[in-house]
């Protein structure tokens, strides 16, 4: 049986309330009413692109999705909410490829690399995961921060505005996971994907060769030499 509280009205309306009271207290937007917020609650976009990144807007979206997708699987049972979010993931990656997205058009300033162009809007999921490091997400807050140094104490990569990725998006990568390959004499790939894609490297090429091994896909994954060798 599916449940609805009063206020939703058997899944005609959103029950937003609490969201709303969470909205309040973010600081980043106009006060308001609890029926004007219902009009325009979804326009993510407007959100001050420096303030996208502070902990209380984080979680603020992340209860907001975790009703919205919870809701929409009660109300709408016949519909499958994972196509839906595959087809609105891959809407998304094109316009980020593109540079399109609302409230993330590129600024001119040099784009940084993949990682970055195409992280900085993730999923609440992925949010979720990652709530307890935000510690490291330090300006979120200020609007002067521009003129001061950049505290950057756990020397994260910079990302398109010059400033270090959220810590959040770099574990996400498995940035702080270092990979040792022995075939390439013990060098180091910083997350999964660098080191998966290492393989099909001149590097590692070269590391095989060197042991007499073709560097075919059935070695892949294959680091230490007496594996390769095995
Ligand atoms: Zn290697």
């Amino acid at each position: 049986l599916v449940v609805f509280s009063d206020e939703e009205q058997h899944g005609d309306c959103l029950d937003l309330n609490e969201h709303f009271k969470e909205f309040l207290n973010l600081d980043m937007f106009e006060k308001t009413d609890y029926l004007d917020y219902l009009t325009k609650f979804d326009q993510f976009s407007h959100a001050p692109r420096q303030k996208k990144f502070n902990q209380k807007y984080t979680s603020y979206l992340t209860h907001l999705e975790t009703y919205l997708s919870d809701f929409y699987t009660r109300a709408l049972p016949l519909k499958n909410l994972a196509e839906e979010r595959e087809r609105i993931q891959s809407e998304f990656d094109a316009k980020w490829k593109d540079g399109t997205c609302e409230g993330w058009e590129y600024t001119g300033e040099s784009a940084g690399s993949d990682l970055v162009e195409r992280k900085q809007a993730r999923t609440a999921e992925e949010l979720e995961e990652d709530q307890d490091d935000f510690d490291a997400d330090s300006d979120g807050d200020n609007d002067d921060d521009e003129d001061k140094a950049i505290y950057n104490p756990k020397n994260l990569p910079l990302g398109w505005d010059g400033k270090p990725i959220p810590y959040w998006l770099y574990k996400l990568h498995g940035l702080n996971i270092n990979y040792k390959c022995e075939i390439c004499g013990g060098a180091s790939y910083r997350g999964p994907k660098a080191f998966h894609r290492h393989f099909q490297e001149a590097k590692h090429a070269h590391g095989m060769r060197m042991l007499g091994i073709p560097n075919t896909s059935h070695f892949i994954n294959v680091t230490t030499k007496a594996d390769a060798e095995a």
